[in-house]
Parts: C-alpha cells; structure tokens; sequence
C-alpha cells in the first residue's frame, strides 16, 4: 500500500493515456491505459469498475456481503454454498496459508477483529487483554479447517473467521488485469495506493516504481517491473492505532496474537499479485530471521524488507533490480539465497479467474 508510482509522468503521452480512477476496499485504484483507444479504454474501466463492486461487497470481512454471511454460518457450524466468484480466493487463501508456513492465516479474522482493525478507521481504546488473545489463539483458526465440497463450504472449527485483507487488494489488481486483458488492452498500470500491477510496457521503456521509505518522508527505493509483474507493500505505519504511548500495528501475527514489531515494511515483486500481497504479509511475520526462508517457500524471490532499527534487507534477486534514492541505508544485509525444493504453487491454485 506505500510503494508510490513515480516517474511514468516524464514519458507521458497524452493522446494515447487514459486514466481512471476507481474504489476497491475503500483505496482508491488508479487505472492508466496506453495504446488503445478511448472508447475501448472506457469499455474495460467499467467492467474493471463493476468487478470492484462485486469484490467490495463479496469479499468484504466486516462490511455486508458473501463473505461475512460464510463466517456467520461458521460460526453456527452450517455450512454455505459460495459463489464462484468468492471460492477462488478461498482456495487461494488456503494455498498460501500453507505456502507461509501458517504466517499468513487468513482465518484469525477474529484477532484481527479483536485488535480493532475491522473499521474503516482502527477502533481505539483498551486493546485486548492477554487473557482474550489466549482465549483466541488456543481454538487455533487454520485454513485446514476448512471443508470443501464443490462449492460447499463447511469448518471443522467454529473459531474460523476469514479475513482476506491481507490479500484481496493484491487479488482484485489480478482480476482487473485479467479483464483488462480480455478487452485487448496490453499496456496498463494499476495503482492501488502504490500497490501496483502493470500490464505490458511503458512505450518502449518499463515501468519504473517507487517504494516510499517506511521511516522517512519520501521514497526508500525505485524499481524496474517487468511486463505482468505487480509490487505489493505491507507496512507498518499506515493503518495502526495507539494505545498508551505504543503502536500496534494490523498485521498479526498468528503465533502469538500479537501485533508485529520489528518489521515497518516488506515489499515483494512477482507477477501473481495475489501471491505478492500474501508473501509481503507473511514476510513481515516471519522477520529479520526468517523471511528469506518462507520466500524461498513461497516462490518469491524479489524482496525488500526494512527493519524498525532501518536496516534494510534484500533478496539477491532485488539487489539487482533496486536503485536506493538519497542517501543510502547505513546497513544492507544480502542473505544466501540457497535453491529449495519447497512446494511452489501450482497453475491451479494460484490462477485467477476471469468472472
Ligand atoms: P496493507 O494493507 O498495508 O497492504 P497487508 O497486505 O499486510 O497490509 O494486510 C493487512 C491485513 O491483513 C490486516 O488488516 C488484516 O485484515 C489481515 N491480516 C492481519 N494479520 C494477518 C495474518 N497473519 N495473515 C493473513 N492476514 C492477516
Ligand atoms: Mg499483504
């Protein structure tokens, strides 16, 4: 969510851009579209439009739609036909679930709840008591609970309350671009607050991105993507609430129910935007220690990550990509990057599908 896009300005062609902004989740998506003409370029900002209005509602985790009605019947111990339109993300949730390691969790909607982050604006107040977050984590919430039968959802545990926020954005840019796609369009940036998946080229240059520098005013680092590729932020410091002097962010981590510390922001490249959101959550969990091992897991191998104390680490692959703007961190660590056989995702489960 902080990366910002920068730079395309410079190249801009007026008679050949268009630009349009649209609401998903309540972030503002900028859609620019180059090389095409306007009337197609209108056709496909109202089918991405009318698709972001089928996510806000059907994806929604606290707002009224598909997706709390699941956690409802969950939370009875009925089980609920879903749409085709929500089943994918379900299954794509659970895949990365076990991609993490269990870091990404999309089930603990309930922590996240607790913690005050299911409001527009976080809830302020007492945050939970230890007591709560024990409660909360001993019915341990896991992706696994979950029972499919076609299109039928069951959990084996009540305590399963999904809350795809630390996906969805990253979901619905992929979609978007589908459907752009599916409209002939094949050079186009989205922008969703600095979370970014672009489609084709820049006339004949890349796309360049910037990523905003978690601890300062301005950017940290600007970035070459690729055609298809998308760059997804998590950061610490945009939606948290305070409490007693402390901030505490909404990013959870599921083993201990609390607010991650140490990371201020992760940011991940790859071409499946969804994968990217999820790994630049989990990665933010995993930390200082381990974040280059769930990467690895994950099937990600561009990553930038900034650790409270500024300190900055790099994938091997990212160091090659990343220029530093201004003055450079005083600490870069480079880990190994040692091949492994971990499980990537297969086609299926990470494919996203055109409605
Ligand atoms: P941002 O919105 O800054 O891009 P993220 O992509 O990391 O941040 O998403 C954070 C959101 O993910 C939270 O608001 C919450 O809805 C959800 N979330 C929090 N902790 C977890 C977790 N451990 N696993 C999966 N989702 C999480
Ligand atoms: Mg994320």
């Amino acid at each position: 969510m902080v990366a910002l896009l920068v730079f395309w300005a410079a190249f801009r062609s007026p008679d050949t851009e268009f630009r349009s902004t649209l609401h998903v989740f309540g972030t503002l998506v900028e859609i620019i579209i180059r090389d095409t003409d306007e009337a197609a370029a209108q056709r496909a900002i109202s089918a991405v439009s009318a698709s972001f209005q089928r996510m806000h509602t059907g994806w929604h985790s606290w707002e009224h739609g598909e997706l709390r009605d699941l956690n409802q019947a969950i939370a009875v111990g009925r089980s609920e036909t879903v749409s085709s339109f929500l089943l994918p993300l379900i299954h794509q949730a659970k895949q990365f679930y076990r991609l993490s390691d269990g870091l990404f969790n999309p089930a603990i909607g309930a922590l996240v709840a607790e913690w005050g982050f299911h409001a527009d604006k976080p809830e302020t107040g007492a945050i939970p008591s230890p007591e709560t977050i024990r409660a909360l984590l001993s019915q341990n919430p896991t992706m696994d609970d979950l029972v499919f039968d076609g299109t039928r959802i069951a959990s084996r545990n009540r305590s399963v309350r999904l809350d795809f926020g630390g996906f969805a954005k990253g979901a619905a840019l992929d979609r978007a671009a589908e459907i752009l796609k599916s409209f002939g369009i094949e050079n186009a940036v989205l922008n969703a607050g600095g979370d970014l998946r672009v489609l084709g080229d820049h006339g004949n240059r890349r796309w360049r991105a910037g990523i905003r520098h978690p601890l300062d005013w301005g950017l940290i680092a600007s970035v070459d993507l690729v055609a298809g590729e998308g760059l997804f932020t998590s950061g610490n410091y945009e939606r948290y609430r305070e409490h007693e002097g402390r901030r505490y962010t909404h990013i959870i981590d599921p083993r201990n129910g609390m607010p991650i510390d140490r990371i201020v922001s992760v940011s991940v490249i790859h071409p499946n935007g969804a994968l990217a959101d999820a790994a630049a959550t989990a990665l933010s969990i995993a930390g200082p220690t381990d974040w280059s091992r769930v990467a690895r897991r994950m099937g990600v191998n561009y990553v930038l990550l900034v650790e409270k104390t500024g300190t900055v680490y790099l994938s091997p692959e990212m160091k090659k990509r990343v220029t530093f703007v201004g003055t450079p961190p005083e600490k870069v660590v480079v880990p190994p990057w040692r091949h492994t056989d971990a499980p990537k995702p297969t086609k299926k489960d990470v494919a996203t599908e055109p409605e």
